[in-house]
Order: C-alpha cells, then sequence, then structure tokens
C-alpha cells in the first residue's frame, strides 16, 4: 500500500492551498492530493456555463501568497487558468493524481486507509478539500410533465456543450448563476424568459475599480455587519440606490440573509431592459409540451429551460468515514472550529464563507492545520481528536441549499463557526493549539 504522510482530497481551491501551506511549513512533507476529475480547479473546471464569474472580489478570492493580477471580478476560465498556473509555480500539480474517486476513509490501528477507485492508500492524516457541493447530484426541482417537454432541460452544473444561440430560452432560478448568465446569453438568444420565486439581492460592481485585499476585506464584513445589525435601513439604501428595486423586485428576504449577486458595470440589469428579456416572479406548476406552466396559469414558451437552481450541499464529497470499523453519522458529532469533527481523529476538512471569500478561510484553516501538526511533532503526539461538546448549530446564512442540508452538518459547533473572518483569522492565529477541546495521545 502507497504510504504518504498526508492525503489530501480535492484539487480545487481549498486543495491546492492545503499543498501550499503543508510545502511551506514541512518541506519534507510527502503528501498526495487524490482528485476525481481529469484537471485542477474544483468548481472553476466545472462550471462552464456562460457568463460564469466570481461574486466576490478577486483581492480577497486570490491567494494571499500569488496575488491575483487581473480585474477586480475574474471570469470562469481566467480563475480556473491562475489556480493551474498557482500549482505549477509551487509544484504542487505533480502531487495530484487524477481520474480517482475516493470511496471511503478508515481510522484503523492509528492510521487512515484511503480506499479509491484505484488503489488504497495509507497516511498519518487525512485533509478533505472536497468543497461544499454534491457534484453529482445539483439541486434540480422536479414538476409535474417533464416527459412531455418536447425542449431540451439542463442544469448549469451540467452545461456541457448546451446550445443556446438562437432559441427560447427559460431561466429558472434568481441567484448568482441567474444574474451572470443572463447578459452572457441574451444577445444570441432569440428570447430570455427569467422565471423567478422571489428576486435576489444584486448590487453593481464597477469592472475597473481598483482596491487592495486590506481594503476589500474589511469594506465586504463592515458591509456585512452593517446589514446584519440594521436590517431594515440597510435594505432601504440599497433599494434607494438601485432603480431595478422600484420596480417590483424586491427580494422576499433580508439582504444578506443570502450571498447578494452582482451585476458586472450593470449588465444585469441592462439586459433585462432587453426586448427579448422578460420577466416572471411566479412559481412552476408543470411542464407543458412547449414550455413551462406557471402557477397562475400562464405557459413560458421555450425550446431551452436552464436550471439556475443551485447546489445540494455536500460536506465530505459523499465519502464514508470509519473509525475503529463503525461508521460515522457527521450530523451526530461536534465541528471543531469548522476543521474537525468530534470522535475522528487527525481528519480535517475546508469549508469556506458563504459571507466572505472563501479561499481567505482556506488560507487561515489551511496554517491552523499545520500548526496542529508542528504541536504534535513537536510533543512526539500521534492523534488529535475533537471532543464533543458546543452549542447546537444554526446556519450562519438562511440560503435555501444550506437550510435543506442541515442534517448533513454537525449538529453542534464548538469555537467559533465558520462565519466571520476577522474572529477566526484573531482565532486561529493567537489562540493555544491545546485548547482544551483537543484530545492529544
Ligand atoms: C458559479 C460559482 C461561483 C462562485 N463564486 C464564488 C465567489 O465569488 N466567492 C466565493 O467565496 N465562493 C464562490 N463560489 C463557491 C466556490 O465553490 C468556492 O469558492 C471554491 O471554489 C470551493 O473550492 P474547494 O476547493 O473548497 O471545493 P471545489 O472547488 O468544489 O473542489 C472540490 C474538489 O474535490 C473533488 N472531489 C469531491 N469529492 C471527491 C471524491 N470523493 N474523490 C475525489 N475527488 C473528489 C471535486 O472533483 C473537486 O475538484 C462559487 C461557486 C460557484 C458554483
Amino acid at each position: 500500500m502507497n504510504k504518504y504522510d498526508v492525503i489530501i482530497v480535492g484539487a480545487g481551491i481549498a486543495g491546492i492551498t492545503t499543498g501550499y501551506y503543508l510545502q511551506k511549513f514541512f518541506p519534507n512533507i510527502s503528501y498526495k492530493i487524490i482528485e476525481s476529475r481529469s484537471d485542477l480547479g474544483g468548481t472553476w473546471d466545472q462550471m462552464i456555463f456562460p457568463g460564469v464569474r466570481s461574486d466576490s472580489d478577486m483581492y480577497t478570492y486570490g491567494f494571499s501568497f500569488n496575488p491575483w493580477q487581473g480585474p477586480i471580478i475574474g471570469q470562469g476560465k481566467d480563475i480556473k487558468n491562475y489556480l493551474n498556473e498557482t500549482a505549477q509555480k509551487y509544484n504542487i500539480r505533480e502531487n495530484i493524481l487524477f481520474n480517482t474517486q475516493v470511496s471511503s476513509f478508515s481510522w484503523i490501528d492509528n492510521q487512515w486507509i484511503t480506499e479509491t477507485s484505484d488503489k488504497s492508500y495509507c497516511s498519518d492524516y487525512v485533509i478533505c478539500c472536497t468543497g461544499s457541493r454534491d457534484y453529482k447530484a445539483p439541486n434540480f426541482p422536479k414538476f409535474d410533465g417533464e416527459e412531455n417537454f418536447a425542449g431540451k432541460i439542463v442544469h448549469t452544473q451540467t452545461w456541457g456543450d448546451t446550445e443556446y444561440k438562437g432559441k427560447k430560452i427559460a431561466i429558472v432560478g434568481s441567484g448568482c448563476t441567474a444574474v451572470t448568465m443572463t447578459p452572457a446569453i441574451v444577445k444570441e438568444a432569440k428570447s430570455v424568459t427569467l422565471i423567478q420565486r422571489s428576486p435576489a439581492w444584486i448590487v453593481n460592481v464597477d469592472s475597473q475599480e481598483k482596491s487592495s485585499r486590506l481594503y476589500k476585506t474589511f469594506e465586504v464584513l463592515i458591509d456585512y455587519f452593517h446589514s446584519r445589525i440594521f436590517k431594515k435601513s440597510y435594505k432601504k439604501k440599497v433599494i434607494a440606490k438601485y432603480p431595478y428595486y422600484n420596480e417590483g423586485n424586491i427580494p422576499a428576504y433580508d439582504y444578506w440573509n443570502q450571498r447578494p449577486a452582482c451585476s458586472l458595470d450593470h449588465d444585469y440589469f441592462t439586459s433585462i431592459k432587453s426586448d427579448k428579456v422578460s420577466i416572471e416572479h411566479q412559481e412552476i406548476s408543470s411542464w407543458e409540451k412547449n414550455g413551462i406552466k406557471l402557477k397562475n396559469g400562464k405557459v413560458v414558451d421555450c425550446e431551452l429551460a436552464i436550471m439556475a437552481t443551485g447546489l445540494n450541499a455536500q460536506l465530505l464529497g459523499g465519502i464514508d468515514v470509519m473509525v475503529d470499523n463503525k461508521k460515522i453519522n457527521i450530523n451526530d458529532t461536534s465541528w471543531y472550529r469548522g476543521m474537525m469533527f468530534s470522535g475522528i481523529p487527525n481528519f480535517f476538512a475546508h469549508t469556506g464563507y458563504i459571507n466572505f471569500s472563501w479561499t481567505a478561510r482556506c488560507e487561515i484553516v489551511s496554517e491552523r492545520i499545520c500548526k496542529t501538526i508542528m504541536y504534535m511533532n513537536k510533543k512526539n503526539l500521534k492523534t488529535c481528536t475533537p471532543k464533543f461538546m458546543g452549542k447546537v448549530s444554526k446556519p450562519a446564512i438562511e440560503a435555501n441549499y444550506v437550510l435543506r442540508a442541515m442534517d448533513k452538518f454537525p449538529s453542534r459547533s464548538y469555537k467559533f463557526n465558520n462565519s466571520n473572518y476577522l474572529m477566526e483569522y484573531m482565532a486561529f492565529k493567537w489562540t493555544k493549539i491545546n485548547d482544551g477541546a483537543l484530545e492529544f495521545q
């Protein structure tokens, strides 16, 4: 069996960040990144629908150790290239094993056995960088009569080579994906109907804006907390700033209950004024031969239905975790600093922020993981296991996909729950590794 110090699963932003910090803290470490796809980038390799881009500014979404040199909002393919270039620059790519699916982790005799579609691997530590989404099954709401629809239905997560030029299109959903996609397809489509249960909060970003990582960090977080504390006045301020909201587009939920979508140089606001675009604020009732029937009885005529209906959350890439031959139900565990689970030794997992750039959290968590391993090496300790403690977890943000998946996440969290970058930044940097919540042996 192949033996490494660390097995990492997933070669997206989290996997690349982890590889970088492991090499930085432990120049002689042996590690392997196991990735089921044929290329790196994770989200940015998979998402290829027209208009795909970041919503976060790239000052904070880029790596601090290899700052992004492009415009403030990154286009999907440019982010993918940037991740490739980073992995190449820091010799991380050569440690990635592609086209290999991990099926289980088993902790036996004080080490991890990782089973894959190919071989088994043995390691002292496992770091799970599998993202937050079910890669195989996106959120795909079902309505009666799907088999009657004569057109094509595609989910944005499985876009493939979908042809949309010259077609009558319906886009179902109002989140970030729908907002970035609409301006990208409107010119070449015959018509576009946006079907939205509730419009989303959308803010404009100037593509020429120049800023810095530090400034953006404070600006985004102040904006977030301001909107949480002064909910009503903040909402009023946003509504007053954009004429869009005065045209019947006020979302049914509070600002920042979900990540606000971004319109780049007003592209979304401009695109929906096109004669080709119409918006229906209605729920769907069923599929018809020629389109989608809404609950008010109207039928939206379309040849291509694009489901921009989001994701299904999944924490550990659908991988089974066994400790001493017992299968772990993650919902029965408590989450230690949003990076380890009670009762699972030497096992770390990344998740990012919904209210701040994902990459920023990957960096601070990676440093903390390395410091934990350093502490263990120094004291000659072999295992580190979080205790079962903490308060019942509440979601930091009420996005539908978070609420749908509460039973797939730990039921409790300990120390800070992962919703506040500045608090976590300080806690990860300055609190003791042996903080009373971990059991070392
Ligand atoms: C369209 C879109 C735009 C986004 N924009 C932003 C943004 O602006 N700001 C922001 O902060 N976040 C954004 N996000 C969230 C985004 O997912 C994260 O920012 C980030 O890319 C996640 O990186 P990751 O490495 O943690 O996970 P992923 O990118 O999901 O990568 C996980 C990797 O693990 C692999 N994997 C999973 N399971 C297994 C297995 N069992 N075996 C082997 N390999 C496995 C997958 O193949 C994948 O390559 C966006 C998401 C989408 C979909």
